[in-house]
């Protein structure tokens, strides 16, 4: 997959901007505040998914302007394809192939990237809704419907927790509350099925690439670690049933705090380097060397269940790497349609864009 060519209209501080990169390595670069993120930020969104910086979607429309228009034309699934997003009213809506959807998550599963930035490289640091996040942004890119059990999830997860908060004030409605757990162990379950497949498949390629990047002297285990059954449990109805089991346990704790504490929500990977827990022992480098496999065996995942490349966007992360992990890292992904941003342009690519003032020129 690569893409052709991008074009922004009132995107940040990009007003009228267009590139077209190349297959390979694409490097973009230039001075502080000049719009190098705006750019990868943007061609993030073609994946479907929301800014990886957190913004709302108002924020990416340009200051005093009403909208903003970006369009990607990218090969894929050996065709031309093409990708519109209009940002408007705080909504963005897009055009996929000439076909307007609904929703943004239809869009999700055909343009793939794999984004990866100095705030990634804290995923083994920060608490565990940045490791849920990487597992859920991953997933829903392999198997788009997963984006629909997340969010029906998310939603019973807020209602319950109205109820409990109900509760708190008219105890009589803690009859009502057995229905919600039931849905809420149901879709939980099928996340959690999700989530349990994806680490098993993508540990032992996590696994190959940290060994490459300790060059053998260290051994990487991530697993997933639920809230409420053991690492074992990996059927859905016994999810289901633990699921279950541990709302009905913690029913009158979660009435005190008014939410919910157990459950898919709450749930983490577990990451541990020659057997010590990554988070509390790890290194920093031996955290990053974990966070840089993480996302390499993300993107061998995602090309293989997708039979082509994703589109790896990296972010400012080259000078956060010492030379040896960045080698390693341009090395794995060879082939592979890669976006740079960086202030220094002395890396070798075979293009190379300034962008100045909102503007992107081809240097080479
Ligand atoms: P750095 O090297 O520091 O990471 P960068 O080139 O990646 O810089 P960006 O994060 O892309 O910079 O931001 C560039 C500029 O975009 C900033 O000066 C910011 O003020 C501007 N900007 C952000 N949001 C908007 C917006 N909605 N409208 C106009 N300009 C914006
Ligand atoms: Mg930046």
């Amino acid at each position: 997959m690569f893409v052709e060519s991008v074009s922004f209209e009132n995107y940040r501080n990009l007003k009228n901007a267009e590139f077209f990169p190349s297959k390979g390595i694409n490097v973009i670069y230039g001075d502080n505040a000049q719009g190098k993120t705006n750019i990868i930020e943007c061609m993030w969104l073609f994946t479907g998914g929301r800014s990886f910086r957190g913004a709302k979607d108002r924020e990416l429309i340009a200051f005093d302007q009403k909208y903003s228009k970006v369009n990607a034309a990218f090969f894929s699934t050996n065709r031309q394809q093409n990708v519109e997003i209009l940002i408007q009213n705080n909504k963005r809506k897009a055009v996929l192939n000439n076909v307007q959807k609904d929703y943004m998550s239809q869009i999700i599963g055909n343009f793939c990237a794999v984004i990866f930035s100095p705030q990634h490289l804290d995923l083994i640091k920060n608490g565990p809704e940045e490791r849920r996040n990487f597992i859920d942004s991953a997933l829903c890119q392999i198997k788009p419907q997963y984006a629909s059990v997340l969010s029906r999830y998310k939603k019973i997860l807020i209602q319950r927790n109205a109820l409990l908060k109900s509760i708190q004030k008219n105890s009589e409605l803690s009859d009502t509350l057995d229905i919600w757990n039931e849905k809420l162990a149901e879709a939980g379950s099928h996340i959690a099925v999700y989530r349990h497949s994806y680490i098993s498949n993508i540990r032992p390629l996590c696994e190959s690439f940290y060994e490459g990047i300790s060059q053998h002297r260290e051994c990487l285990n991530i697993a997933y670690k639920s809230s409420y059954a053991s690492q074992d449990t990996i059927l859905r109805d016994d999810i289901k049933n633990s699921l279950l089991t541990a709302l009905q346990i913690k029913q009158n704790d979660d009435i005190d705090l008014g939410y919910t504490t157990r459950g898919v929500h709450r749930d983490d990977i577990s990451v541990t380097i020659n057997g010590k827990d990554a988070k509390s022992f790890g290194s920093q480098g031996q955290q990053r060397s974990a966070v840089l496999a993480l996302k390499l065996a993300e993107a061998s995942l995602l090309g293989r269940s997708k039979g082509e490349s994703p589109v790896i966007l990296l972010d400012d992360v080259m000078s956060e790497l010492d030379p040896a992990r960045q080698r390693y890292l341009l090395d794995k992904l060879q082939g592979m349609q890669v976006f740079i941003t960086c202030c220094d342009p002395n890396i070798t690519a075979q293009n190379k864009f300034l962008v100045k003032n909102g503007e992107i020129f081809p240097t080479g």
